[in-house]
């Protein structure tokens, strides 16, 4: 079914389409740490921290890409990766209507793996937003789904892996090329490692029944395990744990709201009283909720800073498997502050995303011009190598980054209109609906939370 679907998306590109003589001699890899803050970065830096980040962003240009509200994930992560706007690629938010999560299926828009795939050069894509189910493409791809067809909750039952439960309808779709589940499955962290790694106490604590880390180590591993010993020309990896404790933790991080509920140890309590009663569907699960010490405060200040410690180490794993001829992008889809409404009780996302160029194809150095949200498609296209579309609205980045030139295409808007909706069986939609609950971003009956200035 899922090769049906690429020749009809090829066929349905009038252009035909052939490698073009711009091939860049390194590897383009790209690091995406869903709401990175910039400022939190900086003032990590300041502090002597963040040891890989420092060393990324004094070699290498700096800037900030403006997003579009309603900031969405999902939304923005198939933006950079198309290079085209919502109401064109077709991913609105989550999920559309009850209990759906939006999928690959609804994606109307080439990405850049589709159009590496067309060109022949080998592509590695590790938990990337909106990637379940996996188009079949020249390379791997561990989709954002492949870690919810996985127990993520905090007692890992070794024997799942290894058990009848975990039938092939529950990873159908996951993973391609479909072999490597056993590879990806081998490298889900167990409990131990997770209680002995950098992060204990939060796995320990965290108030969610899916602490990111399982998650986001599994996309490294595979990541560095495919980078490692394949040749793959464009390498793409998503981690979502910064994003997910700031949304919780965010409150304790900003000196104002700190101050607050240090003078008045109920107050954050009576505040979530307050919120629960006016919003009686809220779906959030909130830790900290009861009298607060001084300890406690300190102790929940630390959470977002440890969860930018474990990025700048995965950044390290990252570099260490880079040579000389490639290039590397860090990029966040928002950044992050105290929620408008309640400053107390959670983080929300900001317009500004981190952006960060380092390596063979960087030209620019220091602070650079800021990106549209739109520049980031076409420019990751370019320089790989591969054409960019003459209808994309965003423009390639070449004060940023040494391009000796791109091929171009009418178009990469596909016409979907005859495919099927995927049937969806396997639980990771049920897990991924329920971590999308206790996030706040969907409530109770599975609708997407709409609130434009509450962006999740
Ligand atoms: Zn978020």
């Amino acid at each position: 079914m899922l090769h049906f679907f690429s020749r009809l998306i090829c066929a349905s590109l009038a252009i035909s389409i052939s490698a073009c003589g711009h091939q860049p001699a390194g590897r383009l890899v790209v690091v995406g740490i869903d709401g990175m803050e910039r400022q939190v970065v900086d003032g990590m830096i300041q502090q002597g921290d963040l040891p890989n980040l420092a060393m990324l962003m004094s070699e290498g240009a700096t800037s900030s890409i403006e997003v579009v509200r309603p900031i969405i994930s999902p939304i923005v992560w198939t933006t950079y990766a198309s290079g085209y706007t919502k109401d064109v690629h077709g991913v609105l938010g989550w999920s559309h209507g009850a209990v759906k999560p939006y999928t690959s299926a609804d994606v109307r828009v080439w990405r850049i793996w589709d159009a590496a795939t067309e060109a022949g050069i080998p592509v590695l894509v590790s938990g990337w937003l909106i990637t379940y189910p996996y188009n079949p493409i020249d390379g791997h791809m561990l989709t954002d789904r492949f870690v919810w067809a996985m127990p993520m909750d905090r007692r890992m039952d070794p024997d799942f892996l290894r058990s009848e439960s975990m039938g092939q309808q529950e990873h159908d779709g996951t993973i391609w090329p479909p072999g490597d589940y056993q590879v990806a499955s081998a490298l889900v962290p167990s409990d131990q490692w997770l209680e002995s790694a950098q992060l204990p106490y939060q796995f320990d604590r965290y108030s969610t029944v899916f602490h990111p880390l399982r998650k986001d180590e599994t996309h490294l591993r595979y990541f560095e395990k495919i980078l490692g010993t394949t040749d793959v020309r464009i390498a793409l990896l998503y981690q979502n744990g910064v994003d997910q404790v700031s949304h919780l933790y965010w409150p304790f991080l900003d000196e104002n709201q700190a101050r607050l509920m240090l003078e008045d140890p109920d107050l954050r309590a009576r505040t979530l009283k307050d919120y629960l009663n006016r919003h009686p569907y809220e779906t959030r699960t909130y830790p900290l909720t009861g009298t607060l010490s001084r300890q406690d405060i300190m102790e929940a200040a630390q959470w977002v800073p440890d969860i930018y410690r474990y990025v700048d180490s995965v950044l390290g794993r990252v570099l260490a498997l880079l040579e000389p001829e490639d290039t590397l992008i860090v990029l966040s889809d928002h950044g992050f502050r105290c929620s408008p409404y309640e400053p107390l009780l959670h983080g929300s996302h900001r317009e500004q995303a981190f952006f960060l160029a380092w390596g063979a194809a960087v030209r620019a150095s220091g602070e650079v011009e800021k990106l549209d949200e739109v520049d980031v498609g076409p420019t990751l296209l370019a320089l790989a190598g591969l054409p960019v579309a003459d209808d994309m609205k965003g423009r390639v980045r070449d004060d940023i980054f040494a391009i000796d030139g791109w091929d171009t295409v009418e178009t990469r808007v596909m016409n979907r209109v005859s495919i099927p909706a995927v049937e969806d069986k396997s639980l990771s939609g049920e897990r991924l609906m329920q971590q999308l609950q206790a996030l706040g971003y969907v409530d109770r009956s599975g609708r997407p939370i709409e609130n434009p200035f509450e962006s999740r």
